[in-house]
């Protein structure tokens, strides 16, 4: 678990400090909302689909360092993923972060989201961590336009 707890520190203040896609996506098909009162994290997120799969997505807001670069990895991640696809890496993902299942099984299948096992040691910013991805996962079962962690 080294190296996952040294990778996680990595990742957190790259992302933290060049988010990827951060910006106001006009021609969005979706813009979320997500907002994590307990630490003050605040976004909205953007997606754009094209049929099945997911074309672009963005976010603007601001927040802790774990849930902006949890953001900035998700929209990485997800760009041209099939819905399905998105679906089980917001399962995974979900599942690594609150650790109940190992992370080294599927770090292949991860990549730099598998990082974020080191986010399992310290539960209170679980909720950091999986804001962007409770909020996305909104966006692909077509319902709420606003998910608060609360
Ligand atoms: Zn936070």
């Amino acid at each position: 678990m080294d190296e996952i707890r040294d990778l996680y520190q990595q990742v957190i203040l790259d992302h933290n400090k060049n988010p990827h896609n951060f910006h106001k996506m006009d021609d969005a098909d979706s813009a979320l909302e997500g907002f994590n009162p307990l630490c003050g994290d605040h976004y909205t997120f953007y997606v754009k689909f094209d049929g099945e799969t997911i074309a672009d997505v963005s976010f603007e807001g601001s927040g802790c360092a774990i849930s902006k670069a949890s953001a900035s990895i998700m929209s990485t991640a997800l760009k041209g993923r099939t819905r399905a696809e998105a679906e089980r890496l917001f399962e995974l993902f979900t599942s690594i972060v609150t650790g109940k299942i190992d992370v080294v099984e599927h770090v292949a299948e991860l990549g730099k989201l598998a990082a974020f096992a080191g986010v399992a040691e310290f539960p209170v910013r679980v909720k950091c961590a999986t804001l962007p991805w409770h909020t996305l996962h909104g966006a692909l079962q077509g319902g709420a336009t606003r998910v608060s962690t609360e």
